[in-house]
C-alpha cells in the first residue's frame, strides 16, 4: 500500500477543509451548546455532493473510492462531528446497503432522492433491549398480502428526526428472531412510521438522534432487502463498511483536539515561559501526533482493503477501535493541556471530549470491534 497521499487527495482535503472551516466553523460551538442540527449548511452540503459520496454518476453520485470518502467524512468531524455523523450514517448505513445488496428497482426508486440529500437516511437497529446482540431483534414484521406490518421501537437513531428513508431492521420470527431476519427500505412518510422526541445526549448533540416508533407501518414486500432471513447479514455487512467511515470521524475529532492543544500550548505562558516550553508538554504533543498517525494510517489501510475487493471486516474493526479509543485519549490530552479551560464549555476541547466518547459505543461498542477482530485473527493459519 502507498502511504503516501496522492495530489488528488491533498486537493480533496484542502477543498473540504476549506468549506467545513468557512461554512461550518463559525456556527460549530453554537449549534452543539443549542442542540441545533444546521440545516443552512446541510443545504450546501447536499449542493456539493456530500449525500452521494460513493454513490455512482448515473445516481448523480460522486463516486468516490473509500480514501476519498475517509478524508471527507474525517475534514467535516473535524469541524464538527455531529454533522460527520450525519454523513457517515447517511452514506454508509443507508445509501450503502441499498447500492450494494438492492435490486435494481429499488436502487432506482430510493437513491436519487438520497444522493441529493432530499431524504437524509438512517439505519433503525438499537431497541430499548437490543443493542450489541442485534440478531435479538424484537420489532415485529408481520406478513399480510403483498406487504409486512412493522411493529416496534428504535432508540438512539442518527438522523432520526430529519430523516427521510430509513433501513428497519425487524423479525419475522419471534421465537428465532435471527432466522426471521429482515431488512426494509420505509420511507418516512409510510402510515405508522412515527419520529419521537430528539434525545438528549452528551455529544454529537448537532445530529438529531431521536427515538422511532412503528406502529402497524405497512411496508411493501417489494421495499424488502435481500430475502426473510439475510436481514442479520446484511446488517453485519454493512456495519464492517460503516466502521471506516467512524474511524474517520474519531480520527477528524482527534485532529482538531491536537491543533487546539498545539495552539493553546504556544500561547499560554506560565512561569513566564510557554506551556510548549515543558517537556511534559512536548511528550503529549509527541505522544498525540504519533497517536493520529497510528489511527489514521490502520484507517487508510482499511480503505484499501475494502476498494481492492479484500475481506475488509478486521481491517475495518481495528480501524475503528484503534481510531475511537485514539480520539478518547487525544481530547483527553487536550483538556489536560487546556487546564481549567479544557473544563469550560467556552473551549472547543470539552465538545471534543463528549463527541469523542460517542466512537467508541456506536456502530458496535470497543468490546464487540474485539470480538470481530479475534474473529479475523482466530481465521488465521498459525
Ligand atoms: C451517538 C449515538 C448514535 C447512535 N446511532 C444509532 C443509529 O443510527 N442506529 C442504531 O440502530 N443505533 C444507534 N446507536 C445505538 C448504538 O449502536 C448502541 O448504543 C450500541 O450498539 C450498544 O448497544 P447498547 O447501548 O444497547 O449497549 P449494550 O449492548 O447493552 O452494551 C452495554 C455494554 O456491555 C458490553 N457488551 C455487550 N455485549 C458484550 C459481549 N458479548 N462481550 C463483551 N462486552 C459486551 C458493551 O460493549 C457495552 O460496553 C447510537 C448510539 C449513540 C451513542
Amino acid at each position: 500500500m502507498d502511504y503516501n497521499p496522492s495530489l488528488k487527495s491533498k486537493s480533496l482535503r484542502k477543498a473540504v477543509r476549506m468549506f467545513a472551516e468557512a461554512e461550518i466553523g463559525p456556527i460549530a460551538h453554537d449549534i452543539d451548546r443549542d442542540a441545533v442540527f444546521p440545516w443552512d449548511v446541510v443545504v450546501k452540503m447536499k449542493s456539493l455532493n456530500f449525500f452521494g459520496l460513493q454513490a455512482p454518476k448515473t445516481f448523480g453520485g460522486a463516486e468516490m473510492d473509500s480514501l476519498s470518502y475517509a478524508i471527507v467524512i474525517e475534514e467535516i468531524s473535524r469541524v464538527s462531528a455531529a454533522l460527520g455523523l450525519c454523513l457517515t450514517v447517511h452514506n454508509s448505513l443507508a445509501v450503502y446497503p441499498i447500492l450494494r445488496y438492492g435490486t435494481d428497482e429499488q436502487k432506482k426508486r430510493f437513491l436519487p432522492d438520497m444522493v441529493k440529500g432530499e431524504k437524509i437516511g438512517t439505519l433503525c437497529m438499537t431497541e430499548t433491549s437490543v443493542g450489541s446482540d442485534a440478531a435479538g431483534v424484537e420489532t415485529h414484521a408481520g406478513q399480510e398480502a403483498g406487504a409486512y406490518v412493522l411493529n416496534g421501537t428504535k432508540i438512539f437513531i442518527t438522523n432520526g428526526l430529519v430523516c427521510g428513508t430509513a433501513l428497519v431492521f425487524a423479525t419475522t420470527d419471534y421465537q428465532n428472531p435471527r432466522k426471521g431476519s429482515v431488512l426494509f427500505i420505509v420511507e418516512r412518510d409510510t402510515p405508522g412510521f412515527i419520529v419521537g422526541e430528539k434525545e438528549d445526549l452528551c455529544g454529537m448533540r448537532a445530529n438529531p438522534i431521536a427515538t422511532i416508533f412503528l406502529e402497524n407501518c405497512h411496508v411493501p414486500e417489494k421495499n424488502m432487502i435481500g430475502h426473510p432471513g439475510d436481514g442479520i447479514r446484511l446488517c453485519l455487512k454493512t456495519m464492517d463498511a460503516g466502521r471506516i467511515g467512524l474511524a474517520a470521524l474519531a480520527t477528524g475529532i482527534a485532529q482538531a483536539a491536537f491543533e487546539a492543544s498545539l495552539r493553546y500550548a504556544k500561547d499560554r505562558k506560565q512561569f513566564q515561559k510557554p506551556l510548549s516550553s515543558f517537556q511534559t508538554i512536548q511528550n503529549y504533543l509527541a505522544d498525540m501526533a504519533t497517536d493520529i498517525d497510528a489511527g489514521r494510517l490502520l484507517l487508510y489501510r482499511a480503505c484499501e482493503a475494502l476498494d481492492s475487493g479484500r475481506p475488509f471486516a478486521g481491517e475495518a474493526a481495528m480501524a475503528k477501535l484503534y481510531c475511537s479509543a485514539m480520539a478518547m485519549r487525544i481530547a483527553d490530552k487536550a483538556v489536560q493541556i487546556h487546564g481549567g479551560y479544557g473544563y469550560s464549555k467556552e473551549y472547543d476541547v470539552e465538545r471534543y471530549f463528549r463527541d469523542a466518547k460517542a466512537t467508541e459505543i456506536l456502530e458496535g461498542t470497543s468490546e464487540i470491534q474485539r470480538i470481530v477482530i479475534s474473529r479475523a485473527v482466530l481465521s488465521q493459519r498459525a
